[in-house]
C-alpha cells in the first residue's frame, strides 16, 4: 500500500447489512418466519447442481436506494461473480457476490461532527448458511449446518481507510444504520448488521490487523479500543505487529489471532454464467429515487433553518425516522420549538424509562398535539404535562376529557387560588412564623402545600406572589 497516512490510528470498515426483503436473493424462500433448522430452503439456496438462481428485484431496488443515499456512482450493469471457497457454510463451494464491478462506487457518508468518510464500494451478495456448534467452537465434537439463512440478501459497504478513532468507527456505523432505517430497507428487529474492521497504528508503520464479525456499533468501538491498546502495547514491548486476521470475543472483551496473512486470499472470481447481466436503466434509478424519503442529514438542516430549533435537538429527533415524522406532524400545529423540546426531552425520557421503542408507541400525533396545545396556552402546567406524557406512553386516552375529569386545568381563578393560599397559611402556623422571623425559605413549604391542594395545576410563581402578599 502506497497511501500515506497522517493520523495515529487508521481504520477502514467492511460492513455487511441484511436487506429486509421477504424472500431470499436468488430464490423465493422466505427470509424470516420458522426458526426450525433447514425448513426455509429449496434446491437453489441448498446449492443443488442444476438449480438456477433468479434475482430478487426488490433486493436490487433496496441496494440501489442505498447506493443513491450514499451518493455512489451507479454501475450501468448489474454483474454477479462467483467467489470460490471451500467451507461447509456454502454447499455449492462458491458464494454469489459482486467483484469486478460493484453496484455502487465512490460514495460518502457524513459523521455527526460533519466529517465526510469515503465509501469505496457497495455491492450485493448472498449470505452463507449458519454453522451451529454445541457449546464453544473449540470443544464442539461436531458442527451442524442450518441453511435457513443461506441466500439471504446482503449489501456490503466498504469504506476508505479514513476513520481515525474507534469513536469515529462507532459513529459511522450509527449513521449508516440511520440511513438504512430511513430507506426502510433494514429491519432492526430481525436484520443482522456486522462489520469487519481493518486497523493499524503509526507506531507499527501501519501494519494492518483485520478483525472479523463485529456486531453492532457499541461492539465495534469496544473491539477497536482493545485492538489499539494491544498494538501499542506490543510495539512498546518490542514485538512485531503482523498482518493477520483476528476475531472479537465480546464476552472476554478481547481480540485473538485466527490466522496470519502472508498473501491476500485468492478466491478465483469468475463472472456467474447463470445470472444474466441486468442493465441499470435511468428509469430504474429514477423510480428508486422517487421512492426515497428525505434523509436524516437533510432533516437536520431543515429543522435548524426552517423550524429554528436547536441543532442538538434536531440531531436527536432526526436520528430516528419515526420520531422525526411525529415531530413534523406536531410542528405543523404547535410551535416547533416547544414541540421539539417536548418530544426530544419528555417523550424520549419517558420512552427510555419504560424501555420502549418508537414503533411500540400506541399514541399518534393527535394526542401530542392535544397535550401541547394545553401546555402552549398555559391551561396546564409543565408538571401536569409531564405526568400526562408518562400516562400517554403507557396507554392512549383523550387528553382533554381526562384533564376535565381529573380537574387538572390550571387554577386560573385568582379567587380560588387565594382561598387555597389562605388555607395553607391557616394550617401551617409554624412555617408562617418561620417566614415572618426571616426564614425566607419556609415559603417553599407553603407553596408546596398549595400545589398539593391544586393537584399541581397552579403556577408556582403566582402562588409565591399571593402568599407573600397575604403574609405581609
Ligand atoms: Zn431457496
Amino acid at each position: 500500500m502506497t497511501k500515506k497516512f497522517t493520523s495515529d490510528i487508521v481504520i477502514g470498515l467492511e460492513i455487511h447489512a441484511e436487506l429486509a426483503t421477504d424472500t431470499k436473493l436468488f430464490c423465493s424462500c422466505p427470509t424470516h418466519g420458522s426458526d426450525e433448522p433447514n425448513t426455509r430452503t429449496c434446491p437453489v439456496c441448498l446449492g443443488h447442481p442444476g438449480s438456477k438462481p433468479v434475482l430478487n428485484e426488490k433486493a436490487l431496488k433496496y441496494a440501489l436506494k442505498l447506493c443513491l443515499a450514499l451518493g455512489c456512482k451507479i454501475s450501468p450493469d448489474l454483474i454477479f461473480s462467483r467467489k470460490s471457497y471451500f467451507y461447509p457454510d456454502m454447499a455449492k463451494n462458491y458464494q454469489i457476490s459482486q467483484y469486478e464491478i460493484p453496484l455502487g462506487e465512490k460514495g460518502k457518508l457524513s459523521l455527526k461532527a460533519g466529517k465526510s468518510v469515503g465509501i469505496t464500494r457497495v455491492h450485493m451478495e448472498e449470505d452463507p448458511a449458519a454453522l451451529v456448534h454445541t457449546g464453544s467452537i473449540q470443544k464442539s465434537p461436531f458442527v451442524l449446518v442450518d441453511y435457513n439463512r443461506s441466500g439471504d440478501p446482503l449489501v456490503e459497504i466498504v469504506t476508505e481507510p479514513e476513520l481515525t478513532s474507534p469513536e469515529e468507527a462507532r459513529d459511522f456505523m450509527k449513521q449508516l444504520i440511520t440511513v438504512l432505517n430511513y430507506l426502510g430497507i433494514f429491519d432492526i428487529s430481525r436484520c443482522v448488521i456486522k462489520a469487519d474492521a481493518n486497523i493499524s497504528i503509526k507506531e507499527s508503520g501501519y501494519t494492518r490487523a483485520e478483525i472479523k464479525n463485529i456486531t453492532g456499533f457499541k461492539e465495534i468501538e469496544r473491539a477497536l479500543n482493545f485492538e489499539v491498546q494491544r498494538q501499542k502495547h506490543d510495539v512498546a514491548e518490542g514485538k512485531k505487529i503482523v498482518h493477520e486476521t483476528r476475531a472479537w470475543d465480546s464476552q472476554k472483551g478481547m481480540t485473538f489471532s485466527l490466522r496470519q496473512k502472508e498473501v491476500e486470499e485468492e478466491y478465483g472470481y469468475i463472472i456467474d454464467p447463470d445470472l444474466v447481466r441486468i442493465e441499470i436503466t435511468k428509469d430504474l434509478i429514477e423510480e428508486a429515487k422517487a421512492e426515497m424519503p428525505e434523509l436524516a442529514q437533510d432533516k437536520i438542516l431543515k429543522y435548524v433553518n426552517k423550524y429554528r430549533i436547536k441543532k442538538e435537538d434536531a440531531e436527536v429527533i432526526a436520528q430516528e425516522r419515526l420520531l422525526a415524522e411525529l415531530f413534523e406532524k406536531v410542528a405543523s400545529e404547535i410551535d416547533p420549538v416547544l414541540a421539539a423540546k417536548w418530544l426530544r426531552r419528555e417523550l424520549v425520557r419517558v420512552l427510555n424509562y419504560n424501555k420502549k421503542e418508537m414503533h411500540e408507541l400506541e399514541i399518534d400525533e393527535s394526542h401530542i398535539i392535544d397535550l401541547l396545545r394545553l401546555v402552549e396556552s398555559k391551561k396546564i402546567t409543565d408538571t401536569t404535562g409531564q405526568k400526562l406524557m408518562e400516562k400517554l406512553v403507557e396507554k392512549p386516552f383523550d387528553v382533554r376529557k381526562y384533564i376535565e375529569k381529573e380537574g387538572l386545568a390550571v387554577v386560573a381563578d385568582k379567587g380560588a387560588l387565594e382561598k387555597f393560599c389562605k388555607e395553607a397559611i391557616d394550617e401551617n402556623p409554624k412555617a408562617v412564623e418561620d417566614f415572618k422571623s426571616g426564614n425566607e425559605k419556609s415559603i417553599q413549604f407553603l407553596i408546596g402545600q398549595v400545589m398539593r391542594k391544586t393537584k399541581g395545576t397552579a403556577a408556582p410563581k403566582e402562588v409565591n406572589e399571593i402568599l407573600k402578599k397575604l403574609l405581609k
